[in-house]
Protein backbone atom coordinates (compact mmCIF):
# COMPACT_ATOMS: atom_id res chain seq x y z
CA UNK A 1 0.00 0.00 0.00
CA UNK A 2 1.10 3.20 -1.00
CA UNK A 3 1.52 6.22 1.46
CA UNK A 4 -1.91 8.57 1.29
CA UNK A 5 0.64 11.55 1.23
CA UNK A 6 3.35 10.22 -1.16
CA UNK A 7 4.77 7.95 -3.39
CA UNK A 8 6.47 5.96 -0.63
CA UNK A 9 5.43 2.24 0.46
CA UNK A 10 3.47 2.75 3.85
CA UNK A 11 4.59 1.33 6.73
CA UNK A 12 1.66 1.87 8.64
CA UNK A 13 -2.22 2.57 8.40
CA UNK A 14 -3.52 5.08 10.66
CA UNK A 15 -6.98 3.30 11.24
CA UNK A 16 -9.16 6.27 13.06
CA UNK A 17 -8.17 8.13 9.82
CA UNK A 18 -7.95 5.43 7.55
CA UNK A 19 -4.89 6.68 6.26
CA UNK A 20 -1.39 4.84 5.20
CA UNK A 21 1.68 6.47 6.03
CA UNK A 22 5.27 5.94 5.18
CA UNK A 23 8.19 6.44 7.49
CA UNK A 24 9.28 9.89 6.79
CA UNK A 25 5.37 10.78 7.28
CA UNK A 26 4.25 8.70 9.98
CA UNK A 27 7.49 10.46 12.34
CA UNK A 28 6.32 13.87 11.55
CA UNK A 29 2.36 13.17 12.20
CA UNK A 30 3.81 11.19 15.62
CA UNK A 31 5.75 14.04 16.70
CA UNK A 32 2.98 16.42 16.02
CA UNK A 33 0.36 14.93 17.94
CA UNK A 34 2.44 14.20 20.93
CA UNK A 35 3.37 17.93 20.96
CA UNK A 36 -0.50 18.88 20.17
CA UNK A 37 -1.59 16.82 23.14
CA UNK A 38 0.76 18.42 25.77
CA UNK A 39 -0.49 21.67 24.75
CA UNK A 40 -4.30 21.16 24.56
CA UNK A 41 -4.17 19.51 28.13
CA UNK A 42 -1.70 21.63 29.67
CA UNK A 43 0.67 18.52 30.45
CA UNK A 44 3.83 21.34 30.59
CA UNK A 45 2.08 23.69 31.86
CA UNK A 46 0.34 25.48 35.26
CA UNK A 47 -3.19 25.39 34.36
CA UNK A 48 -3.68 28.56 36.65
CA UNK A 49 -0.58 30.66 36.52
CA UNK A 50 0.42 29.53 32.82
CA UNK A 51 3.78 29.22 33.99
CA UNK A 52 5.79 26.50 32.06
CA UNK A 53 6.72 23.65 34.33
CA UNK A 54 10.38 22.95 34.74
CA UNK A 55 10.71 20.47 37.36
CA UNK A 56 9.31 17.46 34.92
CA UNK A 57 10.03 13.59 35.49
CA UNK A 58 9.05 10.78 33.30
CA UNK A 59 8.64 7.37 35.01
CA UNK A 60 9.84 5.30 32.77
CA UNK A 61 9.53 1.77 32.87
CA UNK A 62 12.52 0.74 30.77
CA UNK A 63 9.85 -0.17 27.82
CA UNK A 64 9.02 1.61 24.57
CA UNK A 65 5.82 3.40 25.75
CA UNK A 66 7.94 6.00 28.58
CA UNK A 67 11.31 5.76 26.21
CA UNK A 68 9.45 7.05 23.56
CA UNK A 69 7.89 9.84 25.96
CA UNK A 70 11.45 10.37 27.68
CA UNK A 71 13.23 10.71 24.36
CA UNK A 72 10.78 12.90 22.97
CA UNK A 73 11.01 15.84 25.75
CA UNK A 74 14.29 15.52 25.94
CA UNK A 75 15.35 16.22 22.25
CA UNK A 76 12.86 19.04 22.49
CA UNK A 77 15.00 20.47 25.56
CA UNK A 78 12.56 19.88 28.03
CA UNK A 79 15.20 18.02 30.54
CA UNK A 80 13.18 15.84 31.97
CA UNK A 81 14.53 13.54 34.94
CA UNK A 82 14.05 10.03 34.89
CA UNK A 83 12.43 7.68 37.62
CA UNK A 84 12.87 4.13 37.27
CA UNK A 85 10.36 1.70 39.49
CA UNK A 86 13.11 -1.55 39.86
CA UNK A 87 9.78 -4.30 41.12
CA UNK A 88 13.08 -6.51 41.53
CA UNK A 89 11.58 -9.15 38.61
CA UNK A 90 14.95 -10.47 37.76
CA UNK A 91 16.31 -10.49 34.15
CA UNK A 92 12.89 -8.38 32.98
CA UNK A 93 13.90 -5.66 35.40
CA UNK A 94 17.38 -6.15 34.41
CA UNK A 95 17.09 -5.02 31.04
CA UNK A 96 14.55 -2.76 31.48
CA UNK A 97 16.99 -0.86 34.12
CA UNK A 98 19.96 -1.11 31.25
CA UNK A 99 17.88 0.94 28.56
CA UNK A 100 16.79 3.36 30.96
CA UNK A 101 20.37 3.69 31.50
CA UNK A 102 21.11 4.41 28.15
CA UNK A 103 18.45 7.08 27.22
CA UNK A 104 19.49 8.60 30.45
CA UNK A 105 23.21 9.09 29.30
CA UNK A 106 22.36 9.58 25.69
CA UNK A 107 20.62 13.11 26.80
CA UNK A 108 22.65 13.25 30.23
CA UNK A 109 19.40 12.61 32.23
CA UNK A 110 19.02 12.79 35.91
CA UNK A 111 18.42 9.06 36.58
CA UNK A 112 16.45 8.36 40.18
CA UNK A 113 15.78 4.62 41.04
CA UNK A 114 13.52 2.95 43.75
CA UNK A 115 13.80 -0.24 44.32
CA UNK A 116 10.59 -2.03 45.89
CA UNK A 117 13.18 -4.77 47.53
CA UNK A 118 14.83 -1.95 49.58
CA UNK A 119 11.39 -0.02 50.32
CA UNK A 120 9.65 -2.79 51.39
CA UNK A 121 11.72 -5.98 52.05
CA UNK A 122 10.14 -8.38 49.03
CA UNK A 123 9.80 -8.55 45.38
CA UNK A 124 6.33 -8.49 44.08
CA UNK A 125 6.30 -12.38 43.46
CA UNK A 126 7.11 -12.48 46.35
CA UNK A 127 4.64 -10.28 48.07
CA UNK A 128 2.03 -11.83 45.47
CA UNK A 129 2.91 -15.41 47.06
CA UNK A 130 2.63 -14.62 50.53
CA UNK A 131 -0.77 -11.90 49.88
CA UNK A 132 -2.59 -14.35 47.15
CA UNK A 133 -3.28 -11.10 45.31
CA UNK A 134 -2.34 -11.25 41.15
CA UNK A 135 1.02 -9.91 40.43
CA UNK A 136 0.24 -7.16 38.38
CA UNK A 137 -2.58 -5.71 40.66
CA UNK A 138 0.59 -5.72 43.17
CA UNK A 139 2.79 -4.03 41.02
CA UNK A 140 -0.18 -1.20 39.46
CA UNK A 141 -0.42 -0.65 43.20
CA UNK A 142 3.21 -0.69 44.84
CA UNK A 143 4.09 1.53 41.43
CA UNK A 144 1.44 4.43 41.40
CA UNK A 145 2.36 4.52 44.58
CA UNK A 146 5.94 5.21 44.45
CA UNK A 147 5.92 7.06 41.52
CA UNK A 148 4.02 10.02 43.04
CA UNK A 149 5.28 9.87 46.51
CA UNK A 150 8.72 9.81 45.05
CA UNK A 151 7.65 13.09 42.66
CA UNK A 152 5.78 14.54 45.59
CA UNK A 153 8.75 13.85 48.05
CA UNK A 154 11.32 15.30 45.42
CA UNK A 155 8.84 19.02 44.92
CA UNK A 156 8.16 17.48 40.94
CA UNK A 157 5.06 19.51 38.94
CA UNK A 158 4.57 16.84 36.89
CA UNK A 159 4.83 13.12 36.40
CA UNK A 160 4.65 12.09 32.50
CA UNK A 161 3.97 8.40 32.25
CA UNK A 162 4.19 6.01 29.13
CA UNK A 163 0.31 5.09 28.89
CA UNK A 164 -0.93 4.40 25.55
CA UNK A 165 -4.67 4.14 23.78
CA UNK A 166 -4.07 0.26 24.27
CA UNK A 167 -3.12 0.04 27.81
CA UNK A 168 -5.67 3.18 28.35
CA UNK A 169 -9.01 1.44 26.46
CA UNK A 170 -8.08 -2.07 27.83
CA UNK A 171 -8.17 -0.74 31.76
CA UNK A 172 -11.23 0.43 30.92
CA UNK A 173 -12.90 -2.12 29.62
CA UNK A 174 -11.62 -3.97 32.15
CA UNK A 175 -13.21 -1.68 35.00
CA UNK A 176 -16.25 -1.43 33.35
CA UNK A 177 -16.69 -4.95 32.94
CA UNK A 178 -16.04 -5.54 36.63
CA UNK A 179 -17.56 -2.41 37.62
CA UNK A 180 -14.92 -1.48 39.42
CA UNK A 181 -16.48 2.02 40.03
CA UNK A 182 -13.69 3.50 41.97
CA UNK A 183 -11.17 3.42 39.82
CA UNK A 184 -13.24 4.88 36.83
CA UNK A 185 -12.78 8.53 38.38
CA UNK A 186 -8.97 8.49 37.87
CA UNK A 187 -8.20 7.04 34.22
CA UNK A 188 -8.26 10.22 32.19
CA UNK A 189 -5.75 11.61 30.05
CA UNK A 190 -5.97 14.57 32.80
CA UNK A 191 -4.87 13.31 35.59
CA UNK A 192 -7.04 14.57 38.54
CA UNK A 193 -5.18 16.71 40.73
CA UNK A 194 -7.71 17.13 43.82
CA UNK A 195 -4.87 16.66 46.36
CA UNK A 196 -2.14 18.69 47.56
CA UNK A 197 0.15 15.39 47.53
CA UNK A 198 -1.25 13.85 44.44
CA UNK A 199 1.43 15.01 41.32
CA UNK A 200 -0.05 16.09 38.20
CA UNK A 201 -0.07 13.22 35.59
CA UNK A 202 0.65 13.59 31.97
CA UNK A 203 -0.28 10.49 29.43
CA UNK A 204 0.95 11.99 26.20
CA UNK A 205 0.68 8.83 24.34
CA UNK A 206 -2.79 8.09 25.41
CA UNK A 207 -3.78 8.74 22.14
CA UNK A 208 -1.64 6.19 20.14
CA UNK A 209 -1.81 2.62 19.42
CA UNK A 210 0.78 0.21 20.94
CA UNK A 211 1.28 -0.11 17.21
CA UNK A 212 1.89 3.27 16.33
CA UNK A 213 4.17 3.73 19.76
CA UNK A 214 6.56 0.55 19.02
CA UNK A 215 7.09 1.68 15.25
CA UNK A 216 8.17 5.92 15.88
CA UNK A 217 10.19 4.10 18.92
CA UNK A 218 12.09 1.67 16.09
CA UNK A 219 12.24 4.70 13.64
CA UNK A 220 14.10 6.87 15.57
CA UNK A 221 16.00 4.14 17.26
CA UNK A 222 15.23 5.01 21.04
CA UNK A 223 17.04 2.23 23.02
CA UNK A 224 13.88 -0.05 25.17
CA UNK A 225 13.66 -3.07 26.65
CA UNK A 226 11.93 -6.05 24.53
CA UNK A 227 12.10 -8.17 27.55
CA UNK A 228 8.28 -9.47 28.88
CA UNK A 229 7.37 -9.20 32.09
CA UNK A 230 7.18 -13.27 33.04
CA UNK A 231 4.44 -12.39 35.86
CA UNK A 232 2.42 -10.96 33.01
CA UNK A 233 1.67 -14.06 31.18
CA UNK A 234 -2.15 -14.79 30.48
CA UNK A 235 -3.15 -11.76 32.21
CA UNK A 236 -6.78 -10.92 31.57
CA UNK A 237 -6.16 -7.27 30.06
CA UNK A 238 -4.26 -9.55 27.51
CA UNK A 239 -8.09 -10.50 26.51
CA UNK A 240 -9.92 -6.89 26.41
CA UNK A 241 -6.62 -5.76 24.12
CA UNK A 242 -7.43 -8.93 22.06
CA UNK A 243 -10.87 -7.83 21.75
CA UNK A 244 -10.62 -4.21 21.61
CA UNK A 245 -8.02 -4.95 18.46
CA UNK A 246 -10.94 -7.54 16.87
CA UNK A 247 -13.51 -4.36 17.04
CA UNK A 248 -10.88 -1.81 15.38
CA UNK A 249 -10.23 -4.20 12.67
CA UNK A 250 -13.97 -3.89 11.63
CA UNK A 251 -14.91 -0.23 13.39
CA UNK A 252 -11.97 1.32 12.61
CA UNK A 253 -11.76 4.30 15.27
CA UNK A 254 -13.80 2.26 17.70
CA UNK A 255 -10.82 2.24 20.33
CA UNK A 256 -10.31 6.02 20.74
CA UNK A 257 -14.06 6.83 20.32
CA UNK A 258 -14.07 4.83 23.49
CA UNK A 259 -11.85 6.77 25.14
CA UNK A 260 -12.44 9.80 24.11
CA UNK A 261 -16.17 9.52 25.24
CA UNK A 262 -15.29 8.43 28.29
CA UNK A 263 -12.58 11.57 29.05
CA UNK A 264 -16.03 13.43 27.61
CA UNK A 265 -17.86 11.97 30.44
CA UNK A 266 -15.49 11.32 33.27
CA UNK A 267 -16.91 13.79 35.21
CA UNK A 268 -20.40 11.59 35.80
CA UNK A 269 -17.94 9.25 37.83
CA UNK A 270 -15.76 11.50 39.73
CA UNK A 271 -19.07 13.41 41.00
CA UNK A 272 -19.83 9.91 42.71
CA UNK A 273 -17.08 9.64 44.94
CA UNK A 274 -18.66 9.57 48.53
CA UNK A 275 -15.85 9.43 51.05
CA UNK A 276 -13.73 12.81 50.66
CA UNK A 277 -9.63 12.21 49.96
CA UNK A 278 -7.72 12.72 53.08
CA UNK A 279 -4.35 11.44 54.67
CA UNK A 280 -3.17 8.43 55.22
CA UNK A 281 -3.12 7.84 58.95
CA UNK A 282 0.25 5.89 58.56
CA UNK A 283 2.08 7.47 55.52
CA UNK A 284 0.38 10.35 55.26
CA UNK A 285 -0.43 9.85 51.86
CA UNK A 286 -3.96 10.69 50.07
CA UNK A 287 -6.13 8.36 50.35
CA UNK A 288 -10.20 7.85 50.73
CA UNK A 289 -9.93 5.11 53.19
CA UNK A 290 -8.52 5.90 57.45
CA UNK A 291 -5.76 3.48 55.52
CA UNK A 292 -4.11 4.07 51.80
CA UNK A 293 -4.02 1.05 49.95
CA UNK A 294 -0.12 0.78 49.82
CA UNK A 295 -0.15 0.99 53.97
CA UNK A 296 -2.84 -1.88 53.86
CA UNK A 297 -0.88 -4.13 51.55
CA UNK A 298 1.78 -3.68 54.00
CA UNK A 299 0.35 -4.61 57.10
CA UNK A 300 -1.34 -7.90 55.47
CA UNK A 301 2.36 -8.82 54.18
CA UNK A 302 3.29 -8.13 57.99
CA UNK A 303 0.75 -10.33 59.15
CA UNK A 304 0.81 -13.41 56.93
CA UNK A 305 5.14 -13.18 56.72
CA UNK A 306 4.01 -12.25 60.70
CA UNK A 307 6.85 -9.79 60.83
FE1 LIG B 1 4.02 -5.47 36.74
FE2 LIG B 1 2.25 -7.16 35.66
FE3 LIG B 1 3.50 -5.36 34.14
FE4 LIG B 1 4.85 -7.42 35.19
S1 LIG B 1 3.18 -7.53 33.66
S2 LIG B 1 5.52 -5.29 35.12
S3 LIG B 1 3.84 -7.65 37.15
S4 LIG B 1 2.04 -4.92 35.79
ZN1 LIG C 1 4.75 9.54 2.76
ZN1 LIG D 1 -0.47 5.03 53.61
Amino acid sequence: MKCTLCDKEALIKISHQNRYLCGKHFTEYFERKFFKTIKKYSFLRDEKTGKLHTKIVVATSGGKDSQVVAYLLAKNHFRPDLLFIDLGIKEFSEESAEAVKQLSERFSLKLHVVSIREKIGFSIKEIAGATGRAPCSVCGLVKRYWINRFAYDNGYEVVFTGHNLDDETSSLLGNLLDWSVRYLPRGGLRGTVDHPKLVKRAKPLALFTSREVKLYANLRKIPYSRARCPLGKGGVRTDFLKVLNRLEERHPGIKIRFYMGYNRNIHLFQGMQKNPLRECSICGMPTRLEVCAYCSLIEEIKRKLSL
